[in-house]
């Protein structure tokens, strides 16, 4: 099966900002939410198909630049993301991202994407995935700690996967919330804007962290955690970003997705090499038994990984083929004799001349 949307010699499609919005519109965010999670958990049930690796990330005082590559033998995928919490004070967003997808066998490119968007619903959709195995039967309640960019994705994705029905929301900053509140207000959602995080966690069966500080904070607290509860924690994601008490886990049958990147970036970071989590693919694959009883506490201790953003560029393919809408970018040589590649610079300045004249 050909893997490619459009003739590699024609140029490789991309999908623009505007054009994933326009797309997740036009299918409707909650179907592309469900949609989604099930191909994610198709991909999951194959994991060890998947050539896997932590990512490489590039460490600064402010942030992290990372890439995140990995390959199931016909099509391989990488996206270039960051992580800046303090970018919203300069206007800018603490996740920007974008993402390629390439044909293994010619290792030519298939697609290139924006990923701010794509990455916002990949970490929603596996949020929700998780919690599909791992929270409490019949939650209806998400509290959402930390209403950034991230936040609406996760609502409509547990109301989309889960029938999540009402929503808590608490952020340091009451604006977020607010905004959070607003966007939220289309989508036939109880949503309930809270002063404190001991609040906001109060009747919750699923509660996400996703704040973002580079820092160990401890956004939640042993004592404000009842068993029963599941916790998504997601905000923590890379070495000395964390976001809850280490109690918490101690206390905890903690999930991960990638154990080994998991260990360096994830809030098991805090705890030793000894300490015991299970890989999510395996809860899939019912080679373990995910939530043993409904008074048990769960964590996902999610810091996204790289399969995951393979499922969601394949699934932006897949949407392109279906729609035949896309744009080609001019991004790869094209001569007629693949050799020599030098024409294309002859071919540059005829036309170069040819404008002058
Ligand atoms: P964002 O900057 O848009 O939002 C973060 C929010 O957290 C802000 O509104 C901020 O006011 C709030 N916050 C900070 N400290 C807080 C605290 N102590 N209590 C309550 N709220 C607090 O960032 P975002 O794009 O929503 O991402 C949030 C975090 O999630 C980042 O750290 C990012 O790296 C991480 N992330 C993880 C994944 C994953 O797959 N695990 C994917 C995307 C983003």
């Amino acid at each position: 099966m050909s893997h490619f949307i459009a003739q590699p010699k024609q140029g490789v499609p991309f999908v623009s900002v505007q054009a994933m919005a326009k797309l997740i519109n036009s299918l409707g965010i909650e179907n592309v939410l469900l949609e989604l999670t099930h191909k994610l958990e198709t991909d999951f049930a194959r994991w060890t198909e998947f050539d896997k690796s932590p990512r490489y990330a590039a460490h600064s005082p402010e942030g992290v630049i990372e890439l995140m590559p990995v390959s199931d033998g016909q099509m391989f995928s990488c996206k270039y993301v960051n992580g800046h919490p303090k970018n919203t004070f300069r206007e800018l967003q603490t996740v920007a991202a974008f993402g390629i997808l390439a044909d293994v066998d010619s290792g030519y490119p298939v697609m290139i994407s924006e990923m701010c968007l794509l990455t916002a619903l990949r970490t929603a959709a596996t949020s929700a995935l998780v919690a599909k195995y791992l929270a409490p039967k019949n939650s209806t309640t998400l509290t959402l700690i930390g209403n950034g960019a991230q936040s609406e994705f996760q609502a409509l994705a547990f109301k989309a996967v889960l029938g999540i029905t009402h929503i808590r929301l608490y952020d340091i900053d009451a604006n977020a919330s607010k905004k959070a509140f607003t966007n939220l207000s289309a989508y036939g959602l109880n949503v309930t804007i809270c002063n404190s995080v001991q609040e906001a966690v109060q009747g919750a069966h699923v509660i996400t962290t996703c704040t973002a500080d580079k820092t160990n904070a401890t956004i939640l607290t042993n004592e404000m955690i009842p068993q029963g509860v599941h916790i998504n924690a997601i905000g923590g994601d890379c070495p000395g970003k964390t976001e809850l008490d280490t109690k918490l886990l101690e206390r905890a049958n903690v999930f991960v997705e990638y154990e080994p990147q998991t260990r360096i970036e994830g809030e098991i970071q805090q705890m030793s090499e000894s300490f015991v989590v299970t890989e999510f693919h395996k809860v899939v694959n019912k080679q373990s038994l995910g939530r043993t009883s409904q008074d048990e506490l769960t964590i996902f201790d999610g810091v996204g990984f790289a399969s995951e953003d393979f499922t969601a560029l394949v699934f932006i393919r897949d949407q392109l083929i279906k729609s035949g809408e896309f744009t080609l970018l001019d991004l790869i040589t094209q001569q007629a004799d693949p050799r020599n590649l030098f024409s294309v610079l002859n071919t540059e300045q005829t036309s170069a001349q040819e404008h002058v004249a």
